[in-house]
């Protein structure tokens, strides 16, 4: 099976090929650069030993993605692409819109043309806005805070009208809780561009000394401790998971969504001190005024995901922080 990963060189999209090329699944790669780096093509044929079949372009630009449809026999498409910062779409709505939207619109017209009707698409626990009941269930209410979490439930959207349109299709949804962790190799990882928003990258520059301190969101939260809950899952249980869904929507027809989290809430002063013990070095804090936006509890039901696709996450806490930490360690600049 040939499966076309838009995305490819990104944080989840290259773990994710380690996955499909492990799997014995054939890839073709696309990827601007816009968020990654072309050495991730190095790093994955060093973990893999094949050289990936890859195409630089933007998946907004039809005649280029064409192209790849037309030069390989695509069976089913794995769609990461996109920007992900949800400060920045704050204050970029449009570029986010544009972007996150075009993109997937060209791509589903590009598989259209060339009758292909399986895709796996990444989504987010951000379309359950601040939930209800807890842990979340697929069925909860949707509403999201920014523009990011917006493009994402916009696409949910598209992709069920695309399916009604044509029950042939095959879409597995997947939405996924707090991302961390990197490859034991330390060759892959995550590599945000400047101040990283998210807790995990931020956390590993300060243990790195490259940032001072980590401000802490908030210690006045209705949780254990006051600060933020969320559902960290190793990135490798997430690549895991676009297998798992991957065989399930080769054999099913039909659109479905999934939670891909552990079912485990973790604080923020959890984080801070698991990444401390565990890797043996100091990360200073200071608690700072609550994050516009934020919400006190996230976590999963992970429920559905184990019983249609069987799938459940299996890495630990201390592998999450542990190989957080040895990529930055492996890669320093
Ligand atoms: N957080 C924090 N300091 C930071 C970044 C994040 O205290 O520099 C907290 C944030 O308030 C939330 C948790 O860490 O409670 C996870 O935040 P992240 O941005 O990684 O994920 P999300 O909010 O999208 O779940």
């Amino acid at each position: 099976m040939k499966v076309l990963v838009t995305g490819g060189t990104g944080y989840i999209g290259s773990h994710t090929i380690v996955e499909l090329i492990n799997h014995g699944y054939e890839v073709v790669a696309v990827d601007d650069f816009s968020n990654s780096k072309p050495i991730v093509l190095d790093k994955l044929k060093e973990i893999t030993g094949q050289k990936i079949n890859f195409y630089e372009l933007d998946v907004c630009d039809k005649e280029k993605l064409r192209r790849v449809f037309k030069e390989n026999k695509i069976d089913a498409v794995i769609h990461f692409a996109g920007y992900k910062a949800v400060g920045e779409s704050v204050e970029k709505p449009l570029m986010y819109y544009r972007n996150n939207l075009d993109s997937t619109i060209t791509l589903l017209e590009v598989m259209d043309e060339f009758e292909v009707r399986k895709i796996v698409f990444s989504s987010s626990a951000t379309v359950y806005g601040d939930p209800e009941e807890l842990p979340i269930k697929e069925t909860a209410k949707l509403s999201t805070t920014n523009p990011y979490g917006s493009t994402k439930l916009f696409i949910e959207g598209i992709l069920k009208d695309v399916y009604i349109s044509n029950n042939n299709y095959s879409i597995a949804i997947l939405r996924y809780f707090n991302p961390v962790g990197a490859h034991p190799s330390g060759l892959l990882g995550e590599d945000p561009n400047g101040i990283p928003n998210n807790l995990m990258p931020y956390i590993v520059k300060v243990a790195n000394k490259e940032l001072p301190h980590l401000n802490i969101f908030g210690n006045d939260y209705d949780t254990p401790d006051g600060t933020g809950v969320r559902d960290y899952i190793h990135v490798i249980d997430l690549a895991l998971g676009h297998i798992s869904a991957l065989e399930y929507i080769d054999k099913h027809t039909g659109i479905d969504y999934y939670n891909l989290g552990t079912g485990q809430g973790y604080s923020v002063l959890e984080m801070v001190s698991a990444f401390s013990e565990v890797n043996k070095v100091a990360v200073p804090y200071e608690i700072a005024p609550r994050r516009e936006g934020d919400i006190a509890m996230c976590y999963a039901d992970t429920t559905k995901a184990k019983q249609v696709l069987n799938w459940e996450a299996t890495h630990s806490l201390q592998e999450m922080v542990e190989s957080a930490y040895n990529f930055v360690v492996k890669n320093q600049k």
